[in-house]
């Protein structure tokens, strides 16, 4: 039987699990977490990748975690209202197909339905691989050595596969510009609703996911240098510099900063490689191809790659992993430029713009022109039919 280690227990690596597992191939996930987490700001899933989920046959459980944002509110810097949409009028997202649901729920449901047939390991991590013509030798960091036919990178940005395998991050890594921080804060009564507040080159964010009591923040702003990882008390100090003086919402964003302890720090950026696979070890999802969540299809993209790829290593054509999901992968990255110009906005001029825009956003978006590249992207890809692939439901 063919063995496969999947190094991470997010979203790409369940998923590849599932598949792998539905195919018949005996499958180790390892993930460097306690357990999957469970946190969660919303994500997206979007075009083909609602077709994957279908076909793993947790679509309606995802519809029943669909929080239906209904509302998307631009503030000035002053904290005043200048347009107000809904989210697919920006998206281009199909109405009662896309989904959006908080990213641990999605998490949860993937680790459910593979849970009894893979085996996780939890709190490890790989330290070591070797590959040989008919094998992978894999040490870890807590557990005993063991060899693989396979190994998959299913772990995110800074992935600790693609180190091994492929070499520094540096390599791949390509920074958009902008740094942020995310984090929850009580939720002052929005309900299914986002407001962004814009100065040039600075966003702040608040996301109601439905009515529950927290909402999620985000502090982003532009930086010709990528910071680099640092403390919780540096990043504090970094983003409240960025946002001083700017009124409206941002000042209790930045307070609330202060006092929150999940802070999420890191760059908005992309991950390029002109090859995901190197001999027996692949890469899949944010490790392989991130588009960053200016693009809103990081999820989609982690979603369909493990289905193709499964598909393809069943089949024993992996490099067709490659050719099928580049060109769809190169589009959905292509989203971040015009998203980034679109979220956040770096001069006055382009402020003023794309304020006149966003208040147009309603009326245009009838016209089926705004939305339709990102409509595009996201549906760019037809999965390739693999035996065993098409029904839909729960397959034990
Ligand atoms: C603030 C924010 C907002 C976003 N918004 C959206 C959005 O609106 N829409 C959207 O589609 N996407 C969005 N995304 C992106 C989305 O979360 C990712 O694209 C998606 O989760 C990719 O899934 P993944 O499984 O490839 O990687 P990840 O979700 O990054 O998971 C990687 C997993 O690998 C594990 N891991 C890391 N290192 C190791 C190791 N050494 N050993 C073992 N395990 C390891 C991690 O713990 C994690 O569980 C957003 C991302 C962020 C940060």
């Amino acid at each position: 039987m063919t063995r496969v280690l999947i190094s991470g227990a997010s979203v790409a690596g369940p998923a590849l699990a599932y598949w792998l597992h539905r195919y018949g191939i005996d499958v180790t996930v390892v993930e460097k977490a306690g357990a999957v987490r469970s946190g969660g700001y919303p994500i997206d899933v979007r075009g083909t990748a609602v077709d994957v989920v279908d076909r793993m046959g947790v679509l309606p459980q995802l519809r029943a975690a669909h929080i239906d944002t209904q509302r998307i509110s631009v503030l000035n810097g002053a904290g005043k209202t200048v347009a107000a949409f809904g989210p697919d009028d920006l998206t281009g997202g199909q109405p009662g197909q896309d989904l959006e649901l908080p990213r641990g729920e999605l998490t949860s449901i993937l680790y459910a339905q593979t849970r009894d047939r893979v085996e996780y390991v939890f709190n490890d991590s790989i330290a070591t691989l070797t590959q040989h013509a008919d094998r992978v030798d894999v040490t870890f960091d807590v557990g005993g050595p063991r060899s693989f036919d396979y190994v998959i990178g299913a772990d995110g940005l800074h992935s600790n596969t693609r180190r091994l395998a492929f070499g520094p991050e540096r390599d791949y890594h390509h920074y958009l510009g902008y740094c942020f921080a995310g984090f929850a804060v009580p939720n002052p009564g929005l309900a299914q609703e986002a407001i962004l507040q814009n100065t040039p080159g600075r966003l702040s964010a608040l996301y109601a996911v439905g009515k529950q009591p927290w909402v999620h923040a985000l502090l982003a702003f532009a930086s010709p240098e990528p910071a680099r990882r640092q403390s919780v008390e540096e990043v504090r100090e970094l983003v409240g510099r960025a946002f001083a003086g700017i009124g409206g919402e941002t000042p209790g964003l930045v307070a609330a900063l202060r006092d929150a302890d999940d802070i999420y720090f890191d760059t908005v950026s992309q991950i390029r490689m002109p090859n995901w696979i190197n001999g027996r070890v692949i890469l899949a999802g944010d490790a392989a191809y991130a588009p960053s969540f200016l693009s809103g299809q990081g999820t989609s993209l982690a979603l369909a790659g493990a289905y193709v790829l499964a598909g393809e290593l069943r089949n024993g054509t992996l490099p067709a992993y490659e050719t099928t999901m580049r060109d769809y992968v190169t589009r959905n990255q292509a989203l971040a430029d015009s998203a980034g110009i679109g979220i956040l906005p770096r001069s006055q001029a382009q402020l003023w713009l794309r304020n006149q825009a966003f208040r147009l956003l309603p009326l245009l978006s009838r016209t089926n022109l705004v939305g339709r590249s990102a409509r595009n992207a996201a549906t760019h890809l037809t999965l390739p039919e693999y035996a065993n692939s098409t029904a839909r439901g729960d397959r034990r």
